[in-house]
């Protein structure tokens, strides 16, 4: 790897990622000509497509990896009180429904708010606030539906933590906890003004008419991969990202941006090999993955499809998700044996990058099927725990805009990832911290963690 003069590539991929950028035409295709692009619809399947064409164009070895997904169609939902429309939008899996039901007060749905007013909970609508309890330790919102649930309330409306009546799509599903995929029960959402207004509707006995219905069936997606093979057979370096969106929003921010991330990088890392005639030893795999608002679906499959004997591993993973959130910082990695390996590369940039290790393994994207499975996933340091950009709490919902991708910190983060992917793809495998982590060694430190969650902003 010595033999390499660094200034020149890192010069030469610098310039090439802010003159020669396609960040402007790959933002205007999939975020403002396709839009939104929800696993399976024919939206996600034009982009999975343009995207496939984009790298073959560019000359990489690029193919689609194939399968079914568990999804689903919403065709109504209603929530009406003393015959006023209130705002309604239900949670990921929601089953149909039809209740005209009394309404309970219960707070944050901690488990001290529902044991005081446990006889009074059975067959009626719960009302939570979405937000944690401020003062006591974060209750994981799985836990809090499900025990609701086990106390006989019929279904549960959640006031979302935006104001301003936003409301996301949201889930209730605890990626640690396999138990918790299918929602106990009926879930929505409601904005936080109205969730106040429900309040009081439960203080006054009236009833709340809440309809929703939800068609579920099997549906085929891809994840779309270009590979820049290695010298040596069975060893990757993983970039990914997801090219999915939820269903009415073209996710400028989550994740048009953390997709073009991949796309972007996977040019210009071919691009410098070529330029500079180099080879790596350590194979690249450029994806962008399908479902990762459906329960990562795409990610699980990719995982279970080419690592699930644990045999063979990536060496590194790198998950982009969000990328206009804040500027790049450094690394988080999921487990601890790298973190000297890659700061040193990270410092060989010279742009004062950081490595962290999260203390809990983090199920909030892509990366979580590989961290399950003992692998080094990570994903790029850009907010937790400062710098959160204050106009850029936009995902899950429709505002979520192509003009929310920030191309400016989006060339610099494929600039980064480029130097910091070819710099790793030429370190010996022998050279690089083992990995002693096996899949039991994971399940039993994640039944460890399931039940509470580390504050993370
Ligand atoms: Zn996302």
């Amino acid at each position: 790897m010595n033999d390499y003069n660094f200034s020149d590539i890192d010069q030469w991929i610098i310039g090439n990622s802010w003159i020669n950028s396609k960040i402007e035409n790959l933002n205007e295709k999939l975020a403002i000509d396709i839009g939104s692009r929800w696993a399976t619809s024919e939206n996600e399947r034009n982009a999975a497509e343009y995207i496939y064409d984009f790298w073959k164009n560019e000359g990489l070895e690029t193919y689609h990896e194939n399968f079914d997904i568990e999804t689903y169609k919403f065709h109504k939902s209603i929530l009406e009180v003393d015959k006023k429309q209130l705002d309604v939008r239900p949670y990921h899996r929601c089953p149909s429904v039809d209740l005209n039901l009394n309404l309970i007060d219960l707070g944050f749905g901690t488990k001290r708010e529902v044991n005081e007013k446990l006889k009074d909970i059975k067959g009626k609508i719960a009302l939570i606030n979405r937000k944690h309890e401020p003062f006591t330790e974060q209750e994981p919102i799985s836990n809090r539906v499900n025990f609701i649930s086990e106390m006989g309330a019929s279904a549960i409306i959640i006031g979302d933590p935006k104001s301003g009546r936003r409301m996301e799509y949201s889930s209730v599903w605890d990626t640690r906890d396999p138990e918790s995929i299918y929602p106990p029960l009926p879930i929505v959402n409601t904005s936080s003004e109205h969730l106040l207004l429900l309040k009081r509707y439960a203080q006054k006995n009236l009833k709340a008419k809440l309809i929703v219905s939800t068609e579920f069936y099997n549906a085929e997606t891809s994840n779309v991969i270009a590979d820049i093979p290695g010298e040596i057979k069975d060893e990757y370096i993983v970039m990914c990202g997801h090219h999915d969106t939820v269903f009415d929003t073209p996710g400028g921010n989550d994740n048009t941006s953390g997709a073009i991330a991949v796309i972007e990088t996977a040019r210009s890392v071919k691009m410098a090999l070529d330029e500079f005639n180099i080879k790596p030893e350590i194979g690249l795999k450029f994806i962008t993955l399908s479902a990762e608002e459906q329960r990562l679906q795409g990610s699980f499959f990719h995982v279970n499809n080419n690592y699930n004997s644990g045999n063979i591993k990536p060496r590194f993973v790198l998950n982009c998700d969000e990328l206009s959130t804040g500027n790049l910082k450094g690394i988080v990695l999921g487990f601890s044996h790298l973190r000297n390996f890659l700061q040193k590369q990270l410092d060989t940039l010279n742009e004062d990058l950081k490595v962290h290790v999260m203390s809990q393994l983090d199920g909030h994207s892509d990366h979580f099927p590989f961290l399950e499975a003992g692998i080094d996933a990570s994903h790029p340091w850009r907010w937790r725990f400062f710098g959160r950009y204050p106009d850029c709490e936009y995902h899950h919902e429709a505002p979520d805009t192509f003009d929310k991708l920030n191309i400016k910190d989006l060339k610099y983060y494929i600039s980064s990832f480029s130097r910091l992917l070819i710099r790793l793809s030429l370190i010996s495998p022998g050279s690089w911290p083992k990995n002693p982590l096996t899949k039991d060694m994971i399940r039993k430190r994640l039944d460890e963690e399931k039940n509470f969650e580390i504050r993370t902003s």
